[in-house]
């Protein structure tokens, strides 16, 4: 092993009991953060979009992914089979599996999420990191396709998922920041007064009420 390269241990994938060396997930240092709340991380940004990418975990034999780790998950035999049919089946992988683009993570951990029954709000946490490491990549049509996905699962999340305090704000204020990254710059705005609603009066929730601020005037801007 080169000298400074991490011990990377052994994983087994879950669904095909392939085992294979992942790269663990790494912390990194960043130096704030995007509207939408994209983590901008110093040096090139395919090493920031790699730093991302190693959040989820694919097993390279059956695609299989997820963000926890694979040692951690527990799937019944039914969950198998249907993850096994869901990678079988999907589009995307069927066209993008060979080429391996750097998107392909996250999307396959949404393909199996939906079968392990994750809550909308961590489907649409996957889609939007995906779209993240596809801007960092200037991938642009997949940004915007995975911005549209996340942004979905997110409107699903606040009618489903009984999100209070911080979880709550966030997920509004992204809803209208993604929103508006689409272009539907009158829709961003009314879900940034959503969004405004749900900190009133918590001073934890000083930042966000700025970035609203911020992106309002962006997006009445862009609007006129
Ligand atoms: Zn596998």
């Amino acid at each position: 092993m080169p000298v400074g390269e991490p011990s990377r241990p052994y994983v087994i994938c879950p669904v095909c009991g392939h085992a294979f060396r992942a790269t663990s997930a790494s912390t990194y240092v960043t130096v704030g953060r995007e509207a939408d709340l994209c983590p901008k991380i110093p040096g090139r940004p395919s090493d920031g979009a790699r730093l991302i990418r190693s959040a989820v975990t694919m097993c390279p034999v059956c695609s299989f992914a997820a963000g926890e780790a694979f040692d951690d998950l527990d799937l019944t035999l039914d969950e198998r089979h249907g993850i096994e049919e869901r990678l079988k089946e999907d589009g995307l992988l069927k066209v993008f599996r060979k080429g391996q683009p750097p998107w392909l993570g996250f999307h396959a951990a949404e393909v199996c999420g939906k079968e392990r029954s994750l809550k909308s709000r961590e489907l649409g946490d996957l889609c939007l990191r995906a779209s993240w490491v596809c801007r960092k990549e200037k991938e642009r049509p997949f940004e915007s396709t995975f911005q549209l996905r996340a942004m979905r699962h997110f409107m699903r999340s606040l009618e489903e998922d009984d999100l209070i305090g911080r979880e709550l704000s966030v997920t509004t204020y992204l809803v209208g920041e993604l929103n508006r990254r689409l272009g539907n710059h009158r829709e961003a705005l009314n879900w940034y007064v959503n969004a405004g609603r749900t900190t009133e009066g918590d001073p934890r929730a000083a930042w966000l009420d700025r970035l609203i601020d911020k992106q309002s005037k962006l997006a009445r801007e862009q609007a006129a």
